[in-house]
């Protein structure tokens, strides 16, 4: 029986013993209860390949499918005072914080990167939902601030997704000054000439959409995605009446003028390629999936033909670029 234990057995297991967790490999629809394989799943961009329903994800699985060759770098973001309410709940605020950052593996609910797509430079940002519902505190005005500043100093467009539960209430009234602070930071594009789109992806709500989310030159959303300041039941209640069907999803939004597109995530980064190139004056790009750039290609200073660049910009260094994941 040697050969069983020695020689079957480990073949066995070596055949069964996968890298994803068994509970990870099927994953349930939440719109049309398919079970969907995971590999299939987050080859069609997290999209259901039955009913078309959106999953919601991480600002790194959107960036890996929308950089050419995955490859992109991450922007630095200044981290703001921390807890500066001395905020309670149920738990103190650098508790609730601390759980969500073990948890996700991320520093806060805004990520803000360079790269390029479609051999296109820009500048992305993207809001986390998972993470403490991708309530807009100082990190995130600090992000799109970041963000914007970025996009001016090396004249790239910058794209935003966007995807909020609102307003952080544990910063009480200096999450409410992120809304004045991003609209300047939007303002700062406008006057650099630079493109600013924004992709509103399930859900957008609350002071996101009363601030940075609604001033992009182009808004697409994503298919079924609720875009609203507040929510149809607060609407209901208020009103004491029924709402339409569809009222504040993407599709309604479209139709009443509040949009310019509604795009699926699988069709997404070609449009946003077009987009962009067509308001940067570019002409057509290569579609499809891109290698990463040559690293000699990557770095800024190099890549934009302009003579015209103050002296301190030219001595960008742009060799720190390191790509990250
Ligand atoms: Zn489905």
């Amino acid at each position: 029986m040697n050969w069983i234990t020695n020689y079957v057995r480990p073949r066995i297991n070596s055949i069964f013993s996968r890298r994803e967790v068994p509970e990870n490999l099927w994953v349930k629809c939440d719109a049309c209860g398919t079970m969907l394989f995971h590999r299939e799943l987050s080859g069609n961009h997290y999209v259901c390949t039955n009913c078309g329903h959106h999953f919601g994800i991480t600002p790194r699985q959107r960036f890996d499918r929308l950089f050419d060759g995955g490859l992109y770098t991450e922007v630095e973001v200044p981290i703001p005072e921390p807890d500066p309410l001395q905020f309670r709940d149920q738990k103190r605020y650098p508790d609730r914080m601390k759980a969500a950052q073990k948890e996700k593996g991320e520093a806060e609910a805004m990520l803000v990167v360079r790269g390029e797509m479609g051999r296109t430079p820009i500048i992305a940002a993207a809001q986390d939902f998972s993470f403490m519902a991708g309530s807009m505190g100082m990190y995130v005005g600090n992000a799109i601030i970041a963000a914007a500043e970025e996009a001016v100093k090396l004249h790239r467009p910058l794209i935003l997704f966007s995807a909020a539960g609102g307003a952080r209430m544990q910063e009480g009234i200096l999450s409410l000054m992120q809304m004045p602070r991003t609209t300047v930071a939007v303002q700062m594009l406008r006057e650099a000439g630079l493109p600013y789109i924004v992709v509103l992806t399930h859900p957008t709500t609350g002071g996101v959409t009363a601030s940075y989310a609604m001033l992009g030159d182009v808004h697409i959303a994503e298919p079924g995605a609720l875009i609203c300041f507040a929510g149809p039941r607060v609407i209901e209640q208020t009103i004491r009446e029924k709402l339409p069907e569809g009222f504040q999803r993407a599709e309604y939004l479209l139709d009443h003028g509040m949009l310019d597109r509604v795009t699926s995530r699988t069709e997404m980064r070609d449009e946003l390629i077009t987009i962009t190139r067509m308001l940067l004056g570019l002409p057509p790009a290569i579609k499809g999936d891109l290698p990463p750039p040559q690293p000699e290609a990557e770095p800024e200073a190099v890549r934009e033909p302009e003579k015209a660049r103050p002296p301190e910009r030219a001595e960008e260094p742009a060799a720190a670029e390191t790509p990250t994941e």
